[in-house]
């Protein structure tokens, strides 16, 4: 069994940081050729395209606020410039937002977040689509998270994008599957990345994640990339339509291991 991406054309949304970065380096380090998205952080996309030089594979930068529906169809004209088009999107772009009590969010910030990770995602699988169904091959991963099933307080925006995303990913796999286009999305559980270094980086708090992983330890972003590696590969040739949870068992009710 051979996980081998020699040649294909991916683009990672959000690949400046966090999970999105190591997914870029993770399938640029099994051939293929990795369009790096970011929206702000253009040091760290350089960095990103650097490290996947650095280890033999192709790589470049293209700039775009996933929510922005005329800037995707520009990043994909630029994808395709460069590599004449694609054959993996991995919709990995994402914010969790302010963390506050649906009664006194103010809607502005609500909408913010869906349209990054749900409006954000459809643009850019609606592009990508397109292309892939005139091929009759693709690939689409959505990075969701274990919130598109576990309810989180003060995070509805949050949870209602990934949630979102979920029956997306699904009516896109029963559209795409006869044009022999995969549609599937991975659930991260709590992963060591900016998005909640809060969090990590105070004792206290990491004794409190804690409880909720059986595993008793945060994931590291590289524990979702090579999983993502295996499932856009032809090692998950048969797999559509479902979300695969990498989450240490968050998802498990950890709070019944002792009680129930
Ligand atoms: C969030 C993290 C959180 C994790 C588990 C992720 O989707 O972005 O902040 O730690 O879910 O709750």
């Amino acid at each position: 069994m051979n996980i081998d991406l020699t040649g294909k054309r991916v683009l990672v949304t959000g690949a400046s940081s966090g999970i999105g970065a190591a997914i870029a380096k993770q399938l640029g380090s099994i051939g293929a050729r990795v369009a790096v998205n970011y929206r702000s952080g253009e040091s760290e996309a350089d960095e990103s395209v650097s490290q996947i030089e650095q280890a033999g594979g192709e790589a470049f930068k293209v700039q775009a606020d996933v929510s922005d529906v005329d800037a995707v169809e520009r990043m994909f004209a630029k994808v395709d410039d460069r590599f004449g088009g694609i054959d993996i999107l991995i919709n990995n772009a994402g914010i969790d937002g302010k963390r506050v009590l649906s009664w006194d969010i103010d809607p502005a910030d609500w909408k913010k977040v869906i349209d990054v990770n749900l409006m954000g995602s459809f643009y850019c699988a609606r592009q990508a689509l397109k292309r892939m169904v005139s091929a009759n091959e693709g690939v689409i991963l959505n990075v969701s998270s274990v919130h598109e099933e576990i309810a989180w307080s003060g995070q509805s925006a949050y949870t209602a994008s990934k949630a979102g995303i979920s029956m997306m990913m699904k009516s896109m796999a029963q559209e795409a599957s006869p044009h022999g286009v995969r549609v599937l999305s991975v659930a991260p559980g709590a992963i060591r990345t900016p998005i909640n270094e809060d969090v990590w980086s105070d004792p206290e708090s990491m004794e409190g994640l804690k409880k909720l992983i059986p595993m008793d330890r945060i994931g590291e972003p590289e524990e979702i990339a090579k999983m993502v590696a295996v499932l856009v590969s032809d090692v998950g040739s048969y797999v559509t339509g479902e979300t695969v949870f990498i989450d240490g068992g968050m998802t498990d009710y950890p709070s019944f291991a002792k009680g129930g």
